[in-house]
């Protein structure tokens, strides 16, 4: 290790990438002391350590109430009661051309959804208005905080209640191969909330409004046309109202993008620096990024479908979670999602070297078009204003982390430090949350 440090110092920019990536290797101490030591007070390094073990340990906290919920469930029958409770309400408000498996299945899945959000509101509670609050994060107010909660459910009945329709009728008509038609169905699915995000869910939670000329309209338009971005709008949302938030973003069907850039991210940044954050983001979608991982999505969710039409009728696994009678195919899946755990942490350590990998190439490309100081300028900033974790244990950074840590990334944008002269000043003020998804 030693030895690959003393040589990372001489060629002053680390070795063999793909170590980086797939293990979230960090030459952290060396380049925390050689490239960040100029620019991060000791002060702000020891909070944003406290940050990110405070938010560990509230995951931690927050994960083992999980799983004993869940083992109460199982060992309280929680869902066939549920299941019998869901018949019962049915049959006696539900006129008769009602009845049925899908009918019960909705109102099961509103009451279970309704009883796990009530379970989850003080973990909810916790997390924003004592621990974003300690460390001067949270701006929500508990009203807005409630209503979103509100918004999110009735949001949930309105889109759930055709989705799970759909989704019985496939499997209640097509027989063996229904997974093939339910992969159909969801691939259509996702389609159409691409397209109805920004037009219909979007502006429930948020406020857009068209960003205002000048050098960083201009120069972003430019960069859009000079990479045949099909830009079709670029706004700014007010993600300084609620504070856990992105700094940038587009989304959109492959014709018509829209471009977002937060409120917060505006208010801090020089706007060369917006200008190269979207240089990176653009990156992604210049390498074709977005398309890989809507292509991977598509193919998990396949495999998730074939693997579960083998578990649909299996008759054990029903009885012995205390469905001895009935065996609907929801519970099934409740069931089968549970046993698929173990596997999903399997695709989450691949999505997460994929995502590093995703990363350092969108940097490359932000460098490749000159932005290489103003986007590691804006690296540092945002992960002073965020307190993001500066270094981190390779071991837990190789499977929690969709991002290469801040040294590494500014290793490899070739940074030598002492560029970003602002920096200093901003420890003294309080932090502003700018994003929560990184870039
Ligand atoms: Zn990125």
């Amino acid at each position: 290790m030693w030895i690959l440090e003393q040589l990372a110092r001489v060629l002053d920019r680390p070795l063999f990438p793909w170590k980086n990536v797939l293990v979230g290797f960090s030459l952290g101490q060396f380049l925390l002391e050689n490239v960040l030591a100029g620019e991060v007070s000791q002060k702000v390094y020891d909070q944003s350590q406290a940050y990110g073990r405070a938010k560990s340990k509230f995951g931690f906290i927050s994960g083992l109430s999980g799983q004993i919920q869940n083992l109460a469930f199982v060992y309280g029958d929680v869902l066939p009661k549920l299941w019998s409770v869901s018949g019962l309400v049915l049959a006696r408000y539900l006129p008769g051309q009602f009845q049925g498996e899908i009918s019960q299945t909705l109102i099961f899945i509103f009451g279970f959804n309704i009883l796990t959000t009530i379970l989850s509101l003080p973990i909810s509670y916790y997390n924003t208005f004592v621990l974003e609050e300690k460390f001067g994060f949270n701006k929500q107010t508990v009203g807005l905080w409630v209503t979103d909660m509100l918004k999110g459910q009735m949001l949930g009945i309105v889109l759930g209640t055709p989705i799970i329709t759909g989704i019985l009728k496939i499997v209640q008509s097509t027989g063996n191969s229904f997974f093939y038609y339910l992969w159909l169905f969801g691939v259509f699915v996702q389609v159409f909330a691409i397209t109805i995000y920004p037009i219909a869910i979007l502006p429930l939670f948020n406020k857009l409004s068209p960003l205002e000329p000048g050098e960083i309209k201009t120069g972003v338009e430019n960069l859009a046309k000079k990479l045949k971005f099909p830009l079709s709008e670029l706004h700014v949302i007010d993600g300084s109202k609620r504070s856990a938030h992105s700094n940038a973003y587009f989304y959109g069907l492959p014709w018509k993008k829209h471009i977002v850039i937060y409120d917060t991210l505006l208010e801090k940044s020089k706007p060369q620096e917006v200008v190269a954050v979207l240089s990176h983001e653009l990156g992604h979608w210049s390498l074709s990024h977005t398309t890989k991982l809507f292509g991977i999505a598509q193919s998990h969710m396949f495999y998730i479908f074939a693997l579960f039409s083998a578990f649909v009728n299996n008759k054990s696994l029903y009885q012995s979670f205390g469905f001895v009678k009935e065996q609907p195919i929801m519970i099934g899946f409740l069931l089968f999602s549970d046993a698929l755990a173990p596997m999903d942490a399997v695709v989450k350590l691949l999505m997460n070297i994929l995502s590093r990998k995703f990363e350092f190439e969108a940097d490359a490309f932000a460098q490749g078009l000159g932005y290489s100081n103003e986007l590691a300028s804006s690296l540092l900033k945002l992960q002073i204003q965020n307190l993001s974790t500066m270094d981190a244990d390779w071991m837990y950074a190789s499977y929690h982390y969709s991002h290469p840590i801040l040294t590494e990334r500014l290793a490899a944008l070739g940074w030598k430090g002492g560029k970003v002269t602002d920096l200093k000043a901003e420890d003294s003020e309080k932090p502003v949350k700018a994003a929560d998804r990184e870039l």
